[in-house]
C-alpha cells in the first residue's frame, strides 16, 4: 500500500524512532510544532479516527498506555497535549492514523 506511515512503520523510510513494538510505532515529527512532538501510530493501517472500531480499538487503547510512558520518559510532567486530527476540515494531511503527542511549552484553548 502507498501508505507513507506504513512504510515509516515498516522501515522502509527513515525516521527517528522512539518507541516501538509488536502493534505500535511512534517517532519524531519532521517539522515539531513543540520542544517534544512525537507521533505515535499502529503498525495497522487504519485511515483515521473516523474508522476506529471495536475490532482494531485494542490498539489504539496500547497507544494511549505508550503516550503516558513516553509523556514521563520526555519530563512532560508539568502537561502535555495528545491530538489527532481527522478529515479534510481537522487539517490531516497523512491518511494513517496517528496521535501527536506534544509538550513542553504551554498550548492554548481551543486550538485553531
Ligand atoms: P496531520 O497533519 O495529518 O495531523 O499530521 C501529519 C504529521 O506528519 C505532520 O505534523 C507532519 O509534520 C508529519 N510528517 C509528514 N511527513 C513526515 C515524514 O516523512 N516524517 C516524519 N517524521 N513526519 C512527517
Ligand atoms: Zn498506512
Amino acid at each position: 500500500m502507498d501508505c507513507l506511515f506504513c512504510k515509516i512503520a515498516a522501515g522502509e523510510i527513515p525516521s527517528t524512532k522512539v518507541y516501538e513494538d509488536d502493534t505500535v510505532y511512534a517517532f519524531n515529527d519532521i517539522d515539531p510544532q513543540a520542544p517534544v512532538h512525537i507521533l505515535i501510530i499502529p503498525k495497522e493501517h487504519i485511515s483515521s479516527a473516523a474508522q476506529i472500531d471495536e475490532k482494531n480499538s485494542a490498539v489504539v487503547a496500547h497507544i494511549f498506555e505508550v503516550a503516558a510512558s513516553l509523556a514521563k520518559e520526555k519530563g512532560l510532567e508539568e502537561g502535555f497535549r495528545i491530538v489527532t486530527n481527522c478529515g479534510e476540515s481537522a487539517g490531516q494531511s497523512v491518511h494513517h492514523l496517528h496521535f501527536h503527542l506534544m509538550g513542553g511549552r504551554n498550548f492554548a484553548w481551543p486550538a485553531g
